[in-house]
């Protein structure tokens, strides 16, 4: 029986304090919280899901900068859970705009009549584990108090901005912006002097469309990065028709492969082919487009070698399309190998540098010192005048949103406290200490090295069967042990370890912030060994997690009642 089912309507701004109880709690309503409350909802438990935005949509709510789109394609990046909905759904374009991702996102939540359980513009502030009753209270911004058996994280990878801590930054007479803040209402930069800090792949969406407008753009860059083009073009109606034609199956195609995205991965390696055939096969993939050139041969991201002739490939390229030799020497990244940090796809991005409009700042050479009143200055004394800065500045990746929304669990312990030399998890799923607290692409899953919504259905079916195989065998409690915690922490940094990955200083590892422990985040053993991993412990009645009570005494004790 679902515990409570109190009012049922979306929340107006100004709604009173809900004080209930619930099965479950969602925190987010990206793809991962909606999603996973059709799920709830299909197995009969009451769900409130708490939601910051006054929409659905999360990252793709947030990230409305010039230019934001999505580099899986759109006929991939999408849901498959609904038969109907995959083959009625047209995507205009092969790589989707951000308001057409979130256009979608707006149609799932009506069509499958999702926000009448969402609470908007309500921030989760504390989520506590009540030994005792063996449930969550969870408590909101708002004034809400709810407790539940269960709570599901479903706070994104990337929803943390990031503002750098530069001073001066309260000086500054101009406009500041941060890409995944970026103003609904949109932001006329026509004419303007505008300064972009930060080279990661918002930036390099969004510079080549801030400088079609902008007088002026200024591009502070600390670590030049590798970006392919996208070769973007309006849908194809043979190409969505031939994914129509056999849409379930090349899904479950996709879920097999490494990152959840079906495109051609070369079987061979770099080293095994001739030079003469080996930049064929980079020259294809370049004009191809997107980040399928990673899958040029299946050890880019293993072998040194390999992965420099894909870098020395790339940066050619770079040289070839950015005319001043100075520039391009310094877009070329050169200390970290490619693919090693988020590999980028843009839309023009190395020929936005040949526009008369766009000056490039290396900040390798002259590090920004401070926000000035008109400016940004530069250790070199020089003040670059701006009327406005966009901070493209990243994220606090993976961990920011799961400990800002408070979290305590088993004795009062804090996941903040828990992680505090980096994020522990099993399978990315649950923590030990943490019972019936699940993370929807918590560090420890493929997650931000996959194809996102694949990851998401994934843990979201993967979760949904797990309550389903609770309720079903009168398991209260269920949580990691801390050995399979151990465990699976050690496995993914042995994956991780066989890779170039941890050479490079990204947001992967926790680079980006300063203080965050250097940790590889994600686990990059690859999407299909994933899902089989999980579906087995699954089978195997949730190895590696303690049930509470164990599920053979509580069908007993269903079967005397
Ligand atoms: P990001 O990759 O973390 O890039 C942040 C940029 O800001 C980096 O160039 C960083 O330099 C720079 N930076 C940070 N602090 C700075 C400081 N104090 N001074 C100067 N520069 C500073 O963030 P992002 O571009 O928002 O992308 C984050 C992730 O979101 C991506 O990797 C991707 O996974 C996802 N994303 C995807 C898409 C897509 O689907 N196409 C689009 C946008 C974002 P350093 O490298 O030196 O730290």
């Amino acid at each position: 029986m679902p515990d409570a089912q109190p009012h049922s309507d979306a929340s107006p701004a100004d709604r009173p304090p809900e004080i209930a109880a619930f099965d479950v709690v969602v925190v987010g309503a990206g793809f991962g919280g909606l999603y996973m409350l059709h799920r709830l909802r299909g197995l009969g438990l009451s769900a409130r899901v708490f939601e910051a935005a006054d929409g659905v949509g999360g990252t793709w709510y947030w990230n409305r900068y010039p230019g934001a789109r999505c580099d899986v394609e759109s006929m991939q990046y999408s849901y498959s859970f609904s038969e109907e909905l995959q083959q009625e759904w047209h995507w205009p374009e092969r790589f989707s705009a951000q308001p057409d991702i979130l256009r979608y996102a707006n149609h799932v939540a009506d069509r499958f009549d999702l926000r009448r359980d969402i609470r908007f513009e309500t921030r989760v502030t504390s989520v506590a584990w009540d030994e005792a009753a063996e449930r969550w209270t969870v408590e909101t911004d708002r004034g809400d108090r709810i407790t539940a058996r269960f709570c599901i994280m479903a706070t994104g990878c990337l929803s943390a901005a990031r503002m750098p801590d530069i001073p001066g930054l309260d000086s500054f007479e101009g406009d500041t912006y941060h890409t995944g803040h970026w103003p609904h209402e949109g932001v006329d930069l026509a004419g303007r002097r505008v300064a972009v800090i930060g080279t990661g792949s918002s930036a390099i969406q969004a510079i080549p469309v801030i400088a079609e407008q902008a007088g002026h753009v200024t591009v502070f860059q600390r670590t030049p990065n590798f970006s392919i083009p996208s070769r973007n073009k309006p849908m194809d109606a043979e190409y969505e028709n031939l994914w129509k034609s056999d849409y379930r199956a090349r899904r479950l195609k996709a879920r097999t492969m490494r990152n959840g995205i079906l495109y051609h991965l070369n079987d061979k390696g770099a080293m095994e082919v001739s030079e003469e055939d080996r930049l064929r096969e980079y020259e294809a993939r370049w004009e191809g487009g997107g980040i399928a050139f990673m899958a040029a041969y299946n050890n880019l991201a293993l072998d040194a070698e390999a992965n420099r002739t894909a870098a020395d490939f790339v940066r050619e390229k770079i040289r070839s399309i950015v005319r001043d030799p100075a520039k391009a020497e310094a877009l070329m990244p050169r200390d970290y190998p490619i693919g090693t940090k988020r590999i980028c796809v843009d839309t023009d991005y190395f020929e936005t540098f040949n526009r008369d409009n766009v000056s490039l700042v290396d900040l390798r050479k002259t590090p920004i010192e401070a926000i000035a009143p008109k400016g940004v200055r530069t250790t070199d004394g020089t003040v670059h005048e701006a009327d406005a800065i966009v901070f493209a500045t990243g994220f606090d990746a993976m961990t920011g949103a799961l400990l800002k929304a408070g979290i305590r669990g088993r004795g009062g312990l804090a996941l903040a406290d828990k992680w505090e030399e980096g994020p522990r998890s099993y399978l990315g799923l649950m923590v030990a200490g943490f019972p019936n607290l699940f993370t929807i692409t918590g560090p420890g899953s493929p997650s931000v090295l996959s194809n996102m919504m694949v990851s998401i259905e994934q843990h979201v079916d993967w979760i949904a069967d797990c309550l389903a195989y609770l309720g079903a065998t009168g398991v209260r409690t269920i949580e990691a042990t801390q050995e399979a915690e151990d465990a699976w922490v050690a496995h993914g940094m042995e994956v991780a370890n066989r890779t170039l990955y941890p050479r490079a200083a990204s947001w992967y590892m926790g680079a980006n912030i300063p203080g965050k422990p250097r940790v590889f985040m994600p686990y990059i053993g690859g999407v299909g060994v994933y899902r089989e991993k999980c579906d087995e412990i699954a089978a195997k009645g949730y190895e590696g997690f303690r049930l509470s009570p164990p599920p053979a005494t509580a069908a007993r004790a269903e079967a005397a009642e």
